[in-house]
């Protein structure tokens, strides 16, 4: 190994349950998982065609941490998700050994330039700048899957200085957990460190500095942050 001419930055690490850390190698979103999310959005949800985008490992934001508002938008916006981490290898995987993949889950914030990704949008540009950005990955203590029941009914909660904004259940996403992987791996090979948010409920909106977001989905650890 040659010397480098300066140091790597290394992965980012989510907490684990009572382990070691989860080291972040890749983050894949799922669009429009939601059907009132993307209705409020203004579009109806193509069941046939999940969509990705993605953001850096180096977007994220510890759970617990102030996030700075961002620069070159007037328009932050919350969007409270379910995280997947990977934990294992799938290329190709079936629909049926798709969750093997699954190290564990975790509460995430998928922060967004939303006037940045509506100019995108308009002008059929891509959505980096609206959704890939420091600090704009916001993730929670992860736990293992084994320590999970059934989960599949588990509400999805964010409130915004106590109050609630965003509501639904992890049942009406349009494609699984196990779908999504399933899809994915057909695209990518998916690798331990790899992180999967599987999109947002209904709800979106502003947030502006002196906000506090608390997200809970079942007994996951809650994400949470301040906007300053
Ligand atoms: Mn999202």
């Amino acid at each position: 190994m040659t010397d480098t001419v300066f140091p790597p930055r290394p992965a980012p690490i989510i907490p684990v349950k009572g382990q070691s850390g989860f080291p972040v190698a890749r983050i894949f979103c799922v669009g429009r998982n939601y059907a009132a999310h993307a209705a409020e959005m203004g579009h109806e949800v193509d069941r046939e065609a999940p969509f990705y985008f993605t953001k850096s490992a180096h977007a994220i934001l510890q759970s617990g941490q102030d996030m700075p508002y961002p620069p070159r938008t007037s328009d932050l916006h919350h969007e409270m998700e379910l995280v997947v981490a990977i934990g294992t290898k799938a290329r190709d995987v079936a629909l049926d050994q798709a969750i093997d993949a699954v190290f564990g889950y975790a509460c995430g914030l998928d922060m967004t330039r939303r006037d940045l990704q509506a100019q995108a949008k308009e002008k059929r540009r891509p959505w980096d700048t609206g959704k890939d950005f420091e600090n704009a990955a916001i993730i929670a203590p992860i736990t293992p899957a084994a320590e999970l029941g059934a989960w599949g009914g588990l509400p999805i909660r964010l409130t915004v200085n106590g109050l609630v904004t965003q509501e639904a259940r992890l049942s009406d996403m349009v494609w699984s957990v196990r779908e999504i992987i399933a899809d994915l791996s057909t695209l990518y090979t998916l690798m331990p460190g790899d992180l999967i948010m599987m999109g947002t409920p209904a709800g979106v909106g502003p947030v502006v500095a002196g906000d506090v977001l608390h997200g809970t989905i079942g007994d996951l650890d809650p994400v949470t942050t301040r906007i300053v």
